[in-house]
């Protein structure tokens, strides 16, 4: 708690300081809608950020946010006031982080409030004295605030960054198994198809197996791609006694053929597509971004993929929708059954939200066993129907516990729609709020 009055922004306000600002206050409070104003224009003259701010209830809100922020961050402090006033700070940096507001964009505009302000006080009735110090104090009240939002803001953004990287290295590992999934079907055609002239006694085995795309493809981008270079030597290995196989398959002449060399042929080129499986099922294991017990997405990759969908919603003048839903009485279950059948039954209810969701929905384990589902362009009336056909299904489910026993279990849901406003949080805690209602009105039920 101490450690936050060391920062430089706490040491402004002293007994001496906090006299000017009280004096200060009714100079500068009747112009705070005025300083506002220009500091939202000027936002708006940027062409991006106007894209995605421009929005009467965002203009609103921000205005009003800004107003507050002005006022409080000029006013006096106590020492109490000034832990507060820090943690205001910093969460108005974690809001920006959320809704991309530029930190230039925040600092130009900040030089554009203080011009304004400054005219406030230099025509003021203060006395000289009083108007030079309190233009180095308001200077460098606002200065620390904005570096106390910057700081936070950074923090927030470097988060968002490595979990959207890690996001779209999830992708990687799922097309490299898409790309596997190629190789084999071009090693499959190939094979059919010499098979069947080779069986009419077409000679057909005249060119190399490395010669071939899925050939060219195992030498050049399998190495760079291999999780380990044991499983690269153990598919070259194969290949080339694949290749062997071949050149004697090519010499033999009909009349000579032998049935062997075929099935050993054969084989080598199953055992290279079982050995690709299992290197595209490796990768994905390792690269999985999934939560193990759930199978449903990490915590993590909600915030990167939210503030994505948020953007497109206001650039598109789409919708989304967040869907909240805990298991009813989950405690109970723990301690009736132990916490691994708890486990097996948030195996099943993520398994079945899994098959229930589209292709373009998101389901994450949100927390012990809340689980929160994003669903792209789907109003309010297409999640709730979403959310209670899940509700059904969870709970005519019956969970297998073994020795012919099974468990059933309820879960509530709150659900919430993309109104504009840039700050997704703000839907989390809609559906969350609604999910509470949910509890409170009797579980295994839907509110909106
Ligand atoms: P409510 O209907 O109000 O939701 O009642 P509840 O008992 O489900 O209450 P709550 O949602 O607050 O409690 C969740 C419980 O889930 C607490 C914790 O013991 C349990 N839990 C959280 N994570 C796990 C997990 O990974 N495995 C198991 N087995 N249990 C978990
Ligand atoms: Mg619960
Ligand atoms: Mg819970």
């Amino acid at each position: 708690m101490k450690k936050l009055t060391n920062y430089y922004y706490g040491n402004l306000f002293t007994p001496e300081t906090n006299d000017l600002l009280e004096v200060l206050q009714p100079v500068l409070a009747p112009s705070a809608d005025h300083y506002v104003n220009t500091f939202y224009s000027e936002l708006m003259s940027d062409e991006t950020t106007a894209r995605f701010l421009d929005n009467e209830l965002v203009e609103k809100r921000l205005t009003t946010e800004l107003k507050k922020w002005l006022l409080q961050t000029l006013s006096p402090k106590s020492d109490s006031e000034i832990i507060e006033s820090v943690r205001f700070q910093q969460r108005i940096g974690e809001v920006h982080a959320r809704v991309e507001i530029p930190m230039s964009l925040v600092n130009s505009a900040m030089t554009i409030i203080k011009e304004e302000m400054f005219k406030t006080l230099v025509s003021s009735e203060l006395e000289t004295d009083a108007k030079v110090n309190a233009v180095v104090l308001v200077n460098k009240i606002l200065d620390a605030a904005v570096s106390l939002i910057n700081d936070s803001y950074l923090r927030g953004k470097v988060q968002n960054e490595r979990s959207s990287q890690e996001y779209r290295g999830a992708s990687s590992a799922h097309e490299l198994a898409l790309e596997i999934e190629r190789v084999k079907t071009s090693l499959y055609d190939w094979m059919t198809q010499k098979m069947v002239r080779y069986v009419a006694g077409e000679k057909v085995f005249s060119t190399s197996v490395f010669s071939h795309e899925f050939g060219l493809w195992i030498k050049h981008k399998f190495p760079l791609i291999c999780t380990h270079s044991e499983r690269f030597d153990q598919v070259s290995d194969a290949l080339e006694r694949a290749e062997q196989l071949r050149l004697e398959l090519n010499r033999q002449l009909p009349n000579e053929r032998n049935p062997a060399t075929l099935t050993a042929f054969t084989d080598t080129l199953n055992e290279v597509v079982w050995l690709l499986t299992d290197e595209a099922n490796l990768s994905l294991a390792k690269e999985s971004k999934q939560d193990a017990i759930t199978q449903l997405l990490e915590r993590r990759f909600l915030n990167p993929i939210l503030q994505q969908e948020t953007k497109l919603a206001i650039q598109s003048k789409t919708i989304y929708s967040v869907i909240m839903a805990d298991i009813d009485h989950f405690k109970k279950v723990n301690d009736l059954y132990g916490h691994q059948m708890g486990d097996q039954v948030l195996g099943a209810v993520g398994a079945l939200i899994k098959e229930h969701i589209r292709l373009t929905d998101y389901a994450f384990r949100y927390g012990g066993e809340e689980i929160l589902i994003l669903a792209p362009e789907l109003d309010q009336e297409g999640a709730t129907k979403l959310a209670e056909r899940i509700r059904h299904a969870i709970e005519t489910m019956s969970i297998p516990l073994g020795n012919d026993r099974s468990i059933c279990v309820t879960s509530s849901f709150g659900v919430a729609s993309f109104r504009g406003h840039p700050d997704f949080l703000h839907l989390i805690n809609e559906a969350d709020e609604k999910l509470y209602e949910a509890k409170s009105s009797g579980r295994n039920c839907v509110r909106n």
